[in-house]
Formats: C-alpha cells, structure tokens, sequence
C-alpha cells in the first residue's frame, strides 16, 4: 500500500473541552505509530482546540456548507474550518444524507467548497440494509460516488472515500470481510473509472462499528485503507487499540 493506513475518529456531537484530554492521549499515541496516520473529526466547537492542543493528529469537521459565506444562521464554512485549524473535512455521511436530506449533488457541492477552501476530503458512502437485502448494495454505492465525488485534474490525491454500511454504524453489527472486499473492490474500480489511474491511489476506509476487537480482521480485507471510527473513537484506549490494529505501535 502506497499510504500510510488511515484511521479517523468522528466524534460527531460528543465532546466538551474536558475531551481535549483524550485527545492529547490519542496525539500522544499517534507519535508513537509512525506507520499509520491518525485524525480526529470533533464538533466544529472543538476544532480549534483540539487543533492546538495536538501536533501529530491532523484535525478535520463533520460537515461544511457549500457556500463560503453568506446569511446561512448555524451553517460553518470550509474556510471557516480551514481558518479554526482543519486540514480536511467529512461530508456526505449518513447521518446528514438521512437527517438532513443531503444528496449527492449536495455532497458534491460541499466537498467542491472544501477543496476550493484548501481542504482535503473524505466522502462518505453507504447502503442501507434494505438495498443491501434487496441485492442493490454496489448499485447504490456506485451511483452515490458517482454523484458526490468532486472531479478535475490533481482532484483525486485530495479524496479519501470511506464506506459505511448505514445498517453497521452504531449497531454493533459488521459485514463479513468478505462482503467488505468485494464492495471495496468495486469502489477501487469505481475510482478509476472516475479518475483514471490515479484512482488507484484514493484511499478506501471501512466505517460501521469498527473496534479493537475486530479491526485487524476488517482492516485485512481488500482495498481497506484505514477505517472511519465513531464511537471507539471518543476514548484514547479503545481508540489507540485500532490505531495499532492498522500497524502501528501506539500502545506503551
Ligand atoms: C460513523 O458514524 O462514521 C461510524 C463509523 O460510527 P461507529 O463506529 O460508531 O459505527
């Protein structure tokens, strides 16, 4: 693999300042394991303070709206992100495509503002366990990357896709490795259709319940680059486990 393994914690809406100490912990941990590459994506209010309070850990938002300003009550730019100390940000996770109503043409507008902002991204992609027991998996992930991925030249070393099975997140449940391969996979062949052969080089992450019970077997299977970690990401134990689950040497 041409990159390092790429983990990164969603903090999603957990986490005051007191959660800057676990944060330290996992900075910490990050230095020790060299071989992987390690972020945390906290609540836009902690960006900043995370950001100063980290020197290994690259710091990222949740989400960014499309435009770069403008009378939009509640809503945080890119540059906004990118100003607080961001240096990528989801968007098109899940929980915002279902919440919040988000599309792909809308996913694709704000991961073209975060790039235009000097972010990196990562976009997420995911079926439901609906179209997975209807045979659509692939279908639906295809068509969503198709939509959401921002294109152009010297586009694709900026994108990291991450694939979270809506019916994984949270839930304790997992795919088999083997259903992660083969839709990895597919992705991979997705990005070079889109990109050309610098598809090759989008890093995949597995997202859906990933600890550090099951991270080397799920970080085993084809074209996984890293993992997208939500909940086993908001202590440093549980989440340093993974860290050194994907290759590193995190642990004292
Ligand atoms: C997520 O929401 O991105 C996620 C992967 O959550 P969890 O690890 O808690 O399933």
């Amino acid at each position: 693999m041409a990159n390092r393994p790429y983990i990164v914690g969603n903090w999603k809406m957990n986490g005051t300042r007191a959660l800057l100490a676990e944060a330290r912990a996992i900075d910490r941990g990050a230095a020790r394991a060299s071989g992987v590459q390690v972020a945390i994506a906290p609540p836009f209010t902690l960006v900043n303070p995370l950001a100063e309070a980290v020197q290994e850990i690259t710091v990222g938002g949740q989400d960014c709206h499309v435009q770069a300003a403008g009378a939009y009550t509640g809503d945080i730019s890119a540059a906004m992100l990118k100003d607080a100390g961001a240096t990528f940000t989801i968007v098109g996770h899940s929980e915002r495509r279902a919440m919040h109503g988000e599309t792909d043409a809308v996913v694709l507008a704000k991961a073209q503002a975060a790039l235009d902002a000097g972010l990196e991204v990562i976009v997420c992609v995911g079926e439901t366990e609906a179209e997975r027991d209807a045979g659509q998996a692939e279908t639906v992930v295809c068509a969503q990357l198709q939509g959401s991925l921002p294109t152009g030249a010297d586009i694709a070393a900026k994108v990291t896709v991450a694939y979270e099975p809506v019916w994984a997140i949270g839930t304790g449940r997992v795919p088999s490795v083997d259903d992660v391969s083969a839709m990895h996979r597919a992705i991979r062949a997705r990005l070079i259709a889109i990109y050309g052969e610098d598809g090759a080089g989008v890093q995949i992450l597995y997202g859906g319940s990933v600890n550090a019970g099951n991270a080397v077997e799920l970080l085993s299977a084809d074209e996984v680059g890293g993992a997208l970690v939500g909940g086993a990401s908001l202590t440093a134990e549980s989440f340093l486990a993974i860290v050194v689950a994907a290759g590193g040497s995190a642990s004292e």
